[in-house]
């Protein structure tokens, strides 16, 4: 009995459950399966599995595991036992709770009542409980005053992930909020997108990265981060997704992805929700300058970016501005050097796009198991990889000899798509439907790069990292001969460094492909860092390597190239006051969630600078 002492409450969290892929109903059941149950009796003891009450147990995760070292693919589940729901329903667990003991990654005890809420809900929670009135007497950082009764005025620039859970949080906690957007709503830009991907017109202010929902809108949808899918601050932001219309098993897959069709109503519904909440949201608007007083923003300038020529710029006073606007934002970025905002360049990495049939992916990853797949409909899901290698001397360290190659934004069943904002400078990036049905699957194999290969680009140092990426764009749509279409190469001539003169393999991307030297695009240190980890990789995975396998040129913006200096604590711009620079485009995120959880935390932060939120989320 010692044992369960004070352990009739809470959750026992049982992780590692392993259940055969063969016997598992697949990917998209959620629940409690018979042979999940007898993995969870295995685990507690239990000799009769069937007498377990299903009700007592909830998956939290569940992955697909197909690594070759095991003796067959499996589903990998973590189940929590709620044991008063267990110790109710089936008094003859009692001897079997009162021997469990936590086992270092498999057994968890944890006391509390879970946390079941989303965003939303959490701050309704705190403004019940809270007894001061929202919005009244707030201070701002930049020493102005709001006037009782008047809501602090906020501009968040940008409505990417990082921008809309920066509003979210600001306009629940009852901050005037104005949100400015360059592009367009996502009904008009998938409009835009329509008429690149078809007619060529490559519209500069909404595209694959400016727009409504910002740069993850049309792509994989991948919700998968690094920085703890565990945490308070991911599961808020997840959960929120779902009160939004994302489907609840995001919150279980081990790998969740939306797709660009799931990603459009949820924004939908984010944008009605926040205009619910009184917050403006201005569209076409695009944020020029920022009006700087005594060292403090005291407010922006913007312009209708629809209108090329004779846009009247218009001024607009706020208490505090919140600077969301992604890493495809040079003009922002030199807009800032203009204010001396102190940034710095960051490492990131570059390289090219690698295109396999969807099906060839499936065989390497699963053998004879690709059958089940069935371009997305089938039990097992459609196979992805994910692969670091470090290549040349040493770790992972940063020099010419040294450097760390990697796999980036994978997309199984997707498609390579253009996601310049200039038609000057070509990038690519991958994005996908649901399903993940098309009979491609394509990736970024990328090198890291760091100051050390931007001095050549060093006209101003901290925008030296964009001069870097943007001279390899410009190399990139010359060699593709312009109208957007992609220089591409064989994977087998791009390691013998010769040109693709047989026809290409077939490309999902929908604006042509063109036979080129992409071995010579990049400095050969790079280029010879691609080939080797291109090597290792079919190591790896045999069959990588193969002719049906085109590699195109460039993808460049994996992450920030600068970091904009804020202070930890209240996310204020070190140089200058008013100024909160977030998400990916300030260097503090790389990918959606980590965008949303960023500009969440970003909101509170201010809030409480406003005097509109004291407690801790
Ligand atoms: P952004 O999403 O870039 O949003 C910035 C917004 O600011 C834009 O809407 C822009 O129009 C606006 N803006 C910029 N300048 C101004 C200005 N001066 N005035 C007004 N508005 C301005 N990440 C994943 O996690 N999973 C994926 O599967 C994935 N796939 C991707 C596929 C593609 C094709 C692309 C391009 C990116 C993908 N990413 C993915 C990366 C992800 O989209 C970004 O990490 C994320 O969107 C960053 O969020 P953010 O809010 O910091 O900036």
């Amino acid at each position: 009995e010692e044992g369960s002492a004070g352990r009739e409450a809470g959750y026992w969290r049982l992780s590692k459950l392993a259940v055969p892929a063969r016997d598992d109903p697949g990917k998209d059941f959620a629940g409690v399966s018979p042979p999940l149950l007898q993995a969870v009796a295995k685990a507690l003891k239990f000799p009769v599995a069937s007498m377990l009450p299903e009700e007592a147990f909830s998956v939290i995760r569940k992955s697909f595991d197909a690594r070759k070292i095991l003796k067959e693919p499996q589903f990998v589940y973590t189940v929590d036992v709620d044991v008063k729901k267990l110790l109710d329903m089936e008094p003859r667990t009692w001897d079997f709770i009162a021997r469990l003991e936590p086992k270092l990654g498999t057994i968890e005890y944890m006391p509390d009542e879970k946390v079941q809420s989303d965003l939303i809900s959490m701050i309704n929670v705190h403004k019940q409980g809270s007894d001061d009135e929202l919005g009244i007497n707030g201070t701002v950082s930049n020493g102005s005053t709001c006037s009782p009764q008047k809501k602090p005025r906020v501009a968040v620039i940008g409505s990417g992930p990082s921008g809309l859970f920066a509003s979210l949080v600001l306009g629940e906690l009852g901050a005037e909020v104005t949100l400015l957007e360059r592009g367009q709503p996502v009904e008009q830009r998938g409009r835009d997108i329509g008429a690149l991907a078809v007619r060529r017109i490559l519209h500069s202010e909404s595209n694959f990265c400016f727009g409504e929902g910002g740069a993850g809108t049309w792509s994989d949808g991948k919700l998968v981060t690094r920085i703890g899918r565990n945490t308070d601050g991911v599961q808020a932001v997840m959960k929120t997704f779902v009160h939004f219309g994302a489907p609840p098993n995001i919150l279980v897959d081990g790998k969740p992805h939306l797709g660009t069709d799931k990603l459009i109503p949820l924004l939908w519904n984010f944008r009605h929700h926040l205009e619910e909440l009184g917050v403006t949201i201005r569209f076409n608007t695009r944020v020029d300058d920022l009006i700087v007083e005594g060292g403090q923003v005291k407010g922006v300038i913007v312009s209708d970016s629809r209108l090329q020529l004779g846009s009247v710029n218009q001024t607009l006073s706020f208490d505090a501005v919140v600077l969301a606007v992604g890493h495809s934002a040079r003009d922002t970025y030199s807009m800032l050097l203009r204010h001396n905002v102190a940034m710095n360049p960051k490492s990131f990495a570059v390289g090219l796009r690698i295109e396999h049939p969807q099906e060839l992916i499936n065989n390497i990853q699963y053998s004879e198991l690709a059958a089940e797949v069935h371009k997305g409909r089938g039990r097992i899901p459609v196979a992805d990889y994910k692969i670091v290698k470090s290549v040349g001397e040493g770790d992972v360290e940063l020099s010419e000899q040294n450097r760390s190659c990697y796999s980036f934004c994978m997309c199984p069943g997707g498609q390579v798509v253009l996601t310049s904002t200039n038609p000057s400078e070509l990038c690519i990036n991958g994005m996908s439907f649901s399903r993940r049905a098309s009979k491609w699957a394509n990736s970024a194999l990328v090198a890291t790069v760091s100051s050390h290969d931007f001095k050549p680009f060093e006209s101003h140092r901290s925008l030296a990292g964009v001069e870097f990426q943007r001279e390899f764009e410009r190399r990139a749509a010359i060699m593709g001969g312009g109208n957007f279409v992609v220089p591409a190469q064989c994977v087998t001539d791009f390691l013998s460094n010769r040109l693709s003169v047989t026809t290409l393999p077939p490309s999902s991307y929908r604006l042509g492909v063109c036979p080129s030297k992409l071995h010579e695009l990049f400095p050969p240190h790079i280029t010879e860092a691609l080939q080797q980890s291109i090597i290792m990789i079919d190591e790896e995975m045999p069959g990588f390597v193969s002719r049906e396998a085109l590699l195109h040129g460039v993808e460049t913006r994996t992450s920030s190239p600068l970091q904009i200096s804020r202070n930890n604590v209240t996310y204020e711009s070190t140089s200058l006051q008013g100024l909160y620079p977030i998400g990916e485009g300030a260097g503090y995120a790389g990918g959606i969630v980590s965008a949303s959880v960023d500009g969440m935390f970003c909101g509170f932060a201010l809030a409480k600078q406003l005097s509109l939120f004291h407690g801790d989320i």
